[in-house]
């Protein structure tokens, strides 16, 4: 096993990025794994972030990073190369340092939100609705057609970027206004950031059955609104984006070390860490 001063070393860039739990989850996966690397937050100046990030590749020792909110663009178009994913997405959540020193880039966000998705429910032929049309749906659309969806019905407060959205794959998704959004869904993602700021998205109760599996891409230690508004319309079940958050850090794990952990045991510290928090 390499020494600690050898060992190979990854980060996260973002601003702000002390909150960032992407540390935590990789040290976790590395010992469960038995594996030796180091993992950091750094802070890149909002006007700085290629230079910040060329400069910790620089270190031979740097052999990958995570990227956050708001450079996802930026690691974009920086890369050398591109995963079909991250070309869809139009951002990168991950890069990977290549053996002859180029930058490839990737989007894990989606697939981490199918892995977690798929604990609970199928997704084999549901009718999904997406609501919101950000960075995020963008980076979930083609895991979600991967997993073998019937249907994506995704919905904006924005029509024009529901649309945008939709014509990527336009056999199985349509933009919908809120007055054409169907009864029942099977399954409902919220991937707007309306829960941030203490908001719904405007979308009418008649979208959730007792059969609906709902989603909040966001998590907190309170349920965020859009579980509790979707539990009280009586959805099956409704999910935060915790297991979001640890899925897409273990693909990117994996794309780096070439070994998956398991998710389980990491999510449920997490949760705990969360629950216990000030
Ligand atoms: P973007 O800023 O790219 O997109 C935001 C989306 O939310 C847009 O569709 C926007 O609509 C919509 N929106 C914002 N406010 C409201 C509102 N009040 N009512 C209705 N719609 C609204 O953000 P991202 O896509 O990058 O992120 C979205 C959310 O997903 C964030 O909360 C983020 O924290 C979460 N996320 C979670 C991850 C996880 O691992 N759990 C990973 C990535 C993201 P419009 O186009 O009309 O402006």
């Amino acid at each position: 096993m390499a020494e600690p001063q050898q060992a190979d070393r990854y980060a996260v860039f973002g601003n702000p990025i002390a909150h960032s739990k992407s540390p935590d989850i990789h040290q976790a996966f590395a010992k469960q794994t038995g594996q030796q690397l180091s993992y950091e937050r750094i802070l890149a100046p909002v006007e700085a972030f290629e230079q910040t990030a060329r400069s910790f590749f620089a270190d031979v020792r740097a052999k990958g990073a995570n990227v956050t909110v708001p450079f996802k663009e930026q690691a974009f178009a920086m890369c050398d190369t591109l995963s079909e994913r991250a070309k869809l997405a139009g951002a990168v959540n991950t890069l990977i340092k290549l053996e002859n020193g180029q930058l490839q880039g990737d989007n894990t966000d989606g697939l981490g939100l199918v892995s977690d998705l798929l604990a609970y429910t199928v997704l084999e032929d549901k009718r999904v609705l997406l609501i919101g049309a950000g960075g995020a749906a963008k980076g979930c659309l083609l895991p979600l057609l991967e997993a073998g969806v019937a249907s994506i019905d995704i919905y904006n407060r924005t029509l024009v970027k529901a649309e945008q959205l939709a014509a990527v794959a336009p056999h199985r998704c349509q933009a919908v206004t809120a007055a054409a959004l169907a009864q029942g869904y099977d399954v409902i993602i919220n991937s707007t950031s309306a829960s941030l700021h203490g908001q719904l998205p405007e979308v009418p109760a008649h979208i959730i059955a007792e059969h609906t599996v709902c989603y909040d891409m966001m998590y907190g230690k309170a349920i965020t609104l859009f579980n509790q508004w979707s539990l009280e319309q009586g959805a099956k079940a409704s999910i935060d984006g915790l297991g979001m958050l640890v899925g897409q850090a273990a693909h990117s794990f994996n794309l780096w070390r070439g070994v998956m952990p398991d998710v389980a045991p990491v999510l449920s510290l997490l949760r705990q860490q969360l629950e216990t928090s000030a």
